[in-house]
């Protein structure tokens, strides 16, 4: 296998991952990996550096209201060089989940309500988009793995000392 998954405690997942200048068939290549290993993994966000490559790309899926009220997940995204252009003042507590952290639900975590995010797409097109709530949330959190951020570094510091064990033994369990 070309990529893995990367779990906490490799140094990787502290880079920060490099503008992508050309959209090549290897990228491509990628992407659909990683939405397919998020697909298989109960996740719905993935970014590349959590594969080992330290690249500024993610793949996600939206949370989608359908009209009786049930949730359902869009088709996949992807989000190339994004650029969080604006974020709203107004902002949520709410727990995560992060792939590389296997099993570590946690919060409280706090995101901007709205974001506005630019990106490019996988064809190469630049484009704009409004996001809310968890699909803000998600967005934000992979937008911080670009960056070498992770979401335990948003937790209140109590929590954060108090899951001290638990990171501990995903560490050793977990990484080479
Ligand atoms: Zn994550």
């Amino acid at each position: 296998m070309k990529w893995s998954l990367r779990y906490f405690g490799d140094p990787v997942l502290r880079e920060h991952s490099k503008p992508i200048e050309e959209i090549t068939d290897e990228i491509k290549e990628l992407a659909h990996f990683m939405i397919d290993y998020a697909d298989n993994n109960n996740g719905i966000g993935l970014s590349a550096v959590q594969v080992g490559v330290p690249i500024r790309l993610f793949t996600l899926r939206d949370y989608v209201i359908l009209p009786d009220g049930k949730w359902t997940l869009s088709a996949p995204k992807v989000f190339i060089n994004p650029k969080i252009i604006w974020k709203s003042k107004e902002t949520e507590l709410d727990t995560e989940g992060c792939l590389s952290f296997p099993n570590l639900q946690i919060g409280p975590i706090e995101r901007p309500l709205k974001i506005q995010i630019e990106a490019t797409d996988l064809e190469g097109n630049r484009f704009t988009e409004e996001r809310e709530g968890l699909n803000a949330r998600v967005a934000f959190h992979e937008n911080d793995h670009l960056n070498g951020v992770l979401y335990i570094d948003r937790l209140p510091p109590r929590v954060r000392k108090d899951i001290e064990p638990k990171l501990q033994e995903i560490k050793k369990q977990y990484s080479k």
